[in-house]
C-alpha cells in the first residue's frame, strides 16, 4: 500500500503515527510539506515573536524521527497537482502514485480587501518562515499594529509588546472577545492588556494602509495610526485551491464524514482543510484527533471523530479568561455579579440554578463554579 500525505503538521503527522501502528511489510509512507521544517508545534510560533523561543525549540518530530520510522519526508516540496482519478500527485520534483491519499494541507490567513496591503512590513503569521521575516522586520521597528483582536491577535500583540514594540491592537467589535465575553468582561481584559503595554482600540474599522515603500500609517474609518510594522490577524481559510478541480464535495473546506472520508473513497481529509458537519475546527486538538481517525481508517482500522468541545478556559496574554455555558446575550436569565474590580465574575442563573459563568482574572472559587455548571 502506498500512503501519501500532503501536509506535515498536526493532522498529517498524527495520521502517520496511526498508519505506523498498522503498517504491513511493503507499505510505503510519504509525507510532503512546502515548509522548511519538520513537524513543529504551530501555536507556539507566537512565542517566537518575543524572542524568548526559537523555531528550533518547538519541533515535535525532527528529520531523524521520520528517518528512523522509514517515512519518506519531503521538506520544501509543494504539491501542485492532485489527480484523483489516476491516483497521483505532482510537485516540481516529481510525480507520486498513491493508493490512499490524505489531504492535511491546512489553511492560510485570510486578508480582508484592505488598500495598501502590498506595502512592506505588513505580515500575517502562519509558518516558521513568517516568524523569521517578522522578527527581522521587528528589529528596526518601533510601532506595531495588530489588525484583529481575536485570541490570536491579542496573543501576538502581547508578544510584540514583550519584545519592546509600542503595540496597538485594532478590534472591529465594541469590546474584546465578543463571542466569549460581555462588555464589562471585555473592558476589564482591555484594562489588563494595557497594564501589559498593549493598547487596544475597539470599534476600529480598518480601511487600509499608507506609506512610501514601508507601511507608515494604518487608516481607520475615523482616524489614522502610525505604524512601521503591521500584522493582520483576521481569520483563516482552508487550503482548498489545490483540489478545487477534483470531483470532491467542497464548501468552506473539503467535506468529510466522521471517518474523515471525502466523496472519493481513496482520498481523506483532516485538520484545517477539512469541513466536518459544516464547520472548520481551525484549532490544534481536533486537527490531531481528525488526523488520528484518518490514519486509522486509511490503514484498515476502526475509528470515528465525534466532534469537539471548545475549551472554556482560555489564557489570553497570561490573563485567565473563562466563558462557560449560557452567556445571557438576550438578557433572559438572572445575573449575579460576584466581584467586578480587578477580577470580574458573572454568574448566569435560571430559577436559581447556575447555567453559565464569565470570569476575567484570578478567582479562587472558579473550579467549584465550573463543576456546579457542568453538573
Ligand atoms: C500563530 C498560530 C497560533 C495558533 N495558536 C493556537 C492555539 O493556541 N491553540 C490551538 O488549538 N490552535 C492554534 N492555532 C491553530 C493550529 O495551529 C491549527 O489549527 C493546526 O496547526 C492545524 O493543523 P493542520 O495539520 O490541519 O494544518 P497546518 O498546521 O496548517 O499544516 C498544514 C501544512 O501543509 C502545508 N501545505 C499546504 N499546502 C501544501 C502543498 N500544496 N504542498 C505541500 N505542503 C502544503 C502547510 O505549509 C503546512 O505546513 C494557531 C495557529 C497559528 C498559525
Amino acid at each position: 500500500m502506498n500512503y501519501l500525505i500532503i501536509g506535515a503538521c498536526a493532522a498529517g503527522v498524527s495520521a502517520v503515527k496511526e498508519i505506523l501502528k498498522n503498517r504491513k511489510e511493503n507499505d510505503q509512507i510519504s509525507i510532503f510539506t512546502d515548509e522548511n521544517y519538520p513537524f513543529y508545534y504551530r501555536p507556539r510560533l507566537i512565542e517566537c515573536l518575543s524572542g524568548e523561543v526559537d523555531v528550533e525549540d518547538i519541533i515535535i518530530n525532527d528529520q531523524q524521527w521520520f528517518e528512523n520510522n522509514n517515512i519518506d519526508l519531503h521538506l520544501n516540496e509543494k504539491i501542485i497537482e492532485v489527480d484523483g482519478k489516476n491516483k497521483f500527485i505532482k510537485s516540481d520534483n516529481g510525480k507520486y502514485k498513491f493508493d490512499k491519499l490524505l489531504l492535511a494541507n491546512g489553511s492560510h490567513c485570510f486578508i480582508p480587501p484592505f488598500f495598501g496591503v502590498e506595502l512592506e512590513n505588513i505580515f500575517t503569521l502562519r509558518t516558521a518562515a513568517d516568524v523569521k521575516v517578522i522578527n527581522k522586520a521587528a528589529e528596526n521597528a518601533k510601532k506595531a499594529v495588530v489588525v484583529g483582536g481575536g485570541l490570536l491577535g491579542l496573543e501576538i500583540a502581547y508578544n510584540f509588546a514583550k519584545a519592546g514594540l509600542d503595540t496597538t491592537v485594532l478590534e472591529v467589535a465594541p469590546y474584546l472577545l465578543p463571542m466569549q465575553l460581555d462588555k464589562k468582561g471585555g473592558d476589564l481584559l482591555e484594562q489588563k492588556l494595557r497594564a501589559n503595554n498593549v493598547k487596544v482600540i475597539t470599534d476600529a474599522s480598518t480601511k487600509g494602509f499608507e506609506g512610501k515603500q514601508n507601511v507608515e500609517k494604518v487608516i481607520l474609518k475615523d482616524r489614522e495610526i502610525e505604524a512601521d510594522l503591521v500584522l493582520i490577524s483576521t481569520g483563516i481559510r482552508s487550503n482548498t485551491s489545490l483540489i478545487e478541480h477534483l470531483d470532491l464535495e467542497i464548501n468552506i473546506g473539503v467535506k468529510v464524514n466522521s471517518k474523515m472520508q471525502t466523496s472519493n473513497p481513496d482520498i481523506y481529509a483532516a485538520g484545517d482543510v477539512a469541513e466536518y458537519k459544516g464547520e472548520i475546527c481551525g484549532i490544534w486538538p481536533p486537527a490531531l484527533a481528525q488526523g488520528r481517525v484518518a490514519g486509522t481508517i486509511m490503514s484498515g482500522g476502526e475509528a470515528e471523530f465525534d466532534g469537539y468541545v471548545p475549551s472554556h478556559k482560555l489564557k489570553v496574554a497570561g490573563i485567565n479568561v473563562v466563558s462557560l455555558g449560557e452567556l445571557n446575550k438576550e438578557g433572559e436569565y438572572e445575573e449575579e455579579i460576584i466581584v467586578d474590580n480587578d477580577t470580574y465574575v458573572k454568574l448566569i442563573k435560571n430559577n436559581g440554578e447556575k447555567i453559565g459563568v464569565l470570569i476575567v482574572g484570578q478567582y479562587s472559587d472558579q473550579n467549584q463554579i465550573l463543576a456546579d455548571i457542568k453538573r
